[in-house]
């Protein structure tokens, strides 16, 4: 068995991003660029008000009050350049360009305005309430790097810099089998030897945060032939394979057997983890890779988010170093681990007076979705930590994106 640590670094060596592809900006948020982007002009792109107000030569407002004559107005999208000369000024509004002549831009508050001359009560400084001319980027240089996941932020960049679809790396395309002959999808009778596939549409929901789109999934009875052929059928169509179920060493576990069938080279079979012991992973050439899952719901949770999620993001050319997310955070209660693996113990964030903490959830086992669905995430405790006080940082993985 190896460590969770080391899974993930073989995880990572062995998958590389997929190819870049130009996209429209409405379709790229949470990818991740596959070039860099240059301002295609300078931001501001003219020196503009910061504020509505009135444009003037800060030398003619060195003495408080002061009256001058008003002799235009600009506004923001107007062409119009009017000048401001001595005595003079100019009713400005926000993100209209300064017009000649003008050095400041006294705020309307400060002003009063009667028969076409506008009386200061304050003295101006050069450059108040002006943005200079590509003071937040000149012409030319790069805004957003290569590798950056795309925000709402970023890709509103993108438009001011005149982008109308830009280069980002394709995400995979997932599909997930659950094996088990005791599955029933939800809908449909169950006896009491029967159970509701739920790992199908958590696992589902957990491509979709990751923003994938691309989306299979299907219940394989547990038979080695039948799952070497939905495997074979699936490696034709997606990048990435999740099963779930049939991993261990039980007398119906095939899905080793069957991953071997088809060619697929494993990379490791078992990893210390509690829960999620039995996880194997394989690779298929072409960048393929295929994610077995123990069946039991928190098992398939974990793994899944400590080793599959890493693996999609790198796919979707996330840096290496950023394909595994966690949060440093206190924990609110002590918890208590008794494994001699690395325990992943189910925690939900709390916001109080003392800010963000994790607070530790007990669960009856690995099958206990009925706590694991109280949960945001899992905290980690080390392999053979017996007990980390209240307090204590601890590495936090959420299984939701974080507001
Ligand atoms: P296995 O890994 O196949 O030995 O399954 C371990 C436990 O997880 C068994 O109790 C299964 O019935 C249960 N299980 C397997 N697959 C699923 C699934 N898709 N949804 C919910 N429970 C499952
Ligand atoms: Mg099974």
């Amino acid at each position: 068995m190896i460590a969770t640590k080391e899974a993930l670094k073989i995880i990572l060596t062995n998958v590389r991003p997929l190819k870049a592809v130009r996209n429209p900006l409405d379709e790229v948020l949470g990818c991740c660029l596959a070039e860099d982007i240059r301002a295609d002009r300078n931001l501001p792109p003219t020196d503009r008000s910061a504020m509505d107000g009135y444009a003037v030569r800060a030398k003619d407002l060195a003495e408080s009050p002061r009256e001058l004559r008003l002799v235009g107005e600009v506004a923001a999208g107007s062409a119009k350049c009017p000048k401001v000369t001595a005595g003079t000024c100019v009713r400005i509004l926000t993100g209209a360009s300064v017009p000649g002549g003008a050095n400041a831009v006294v705020k309307l508050e400060e002003t009063t305005e009667r028969d076409g001359f506008v009386k200061f009560n304050a003295i101006t400084k050069v450059g108040a309430n002006i943005r200079i001319q590509g003071e937040e980027v000149t012409k030319g240089r790069v805004v957003l790097c290569k590798g950056t996941v795309l925000s709402p932020a970023r890709i509103g960049l993108c438009a001011s810099v005149g982008k109308v679809a830009i280069k980002v790396y394709e995400r995979p395309g997932v599909t997930v089998l659950c094996t088990g002959r005791e599955l029933r999808d939800p809908g449909v009778k169950v006896g009491p030897h029967q159970l509701r596939n739920s790992n199908g549409p958590a696992l589902l929901a957990g491509l979709q945060n990751a923003g994938i789109s691309r989306i299979g999934h299907q219940i394989v009875l547990d038979d080695p032939r039948m799952i070497a052929k939905k495997l074979k059928a699936a490696a034709s169509k997606y990048n990435v394979i999740i099963l779930t179920g049939g991993v261990s060493v039980g007398k119906y576990d095939f899905v080793p057997e069957a991953v071997k069938q088809i060619g697929a080279t494993v990379r490791f079979h078992g990893v210390a983890m509690k829960p999620g012991k039995p996880q194997l992973y394989a690779t298929l050439t072409r960048n393929r890779h295929i994610f077995a899952l123990p069946g039991n719901p928190l098992s398939a949770l974990t793994g899944f988010g400590e080793l599959v999620l890493p693996a999609i993001r790198r796919l979707s050319g996330f840096d290496a170093e950023s394909c595994h997310v966690t949060l440093k955070l206190p924990l609110s209660r002590s918890v208590r681990s008794k494994a001699n693996r690395t325990a992943f113990v189910l925690g939900k964030l709390i916001w109080g007076r003392k800010g963000l903490q994790v607070d530790p959830i007990k669960s009856c086992g690995s099958a206990d979705l009925v706590s694991g669905a109280q949960a945001d995430g899992v905290v980690l405790v080390p392999k053979n930590i017996r007990k980390i006080a209240a307090g204590e940082l601890v590495e936090f993985t959420p299984w939701r994106p974080i507001p």
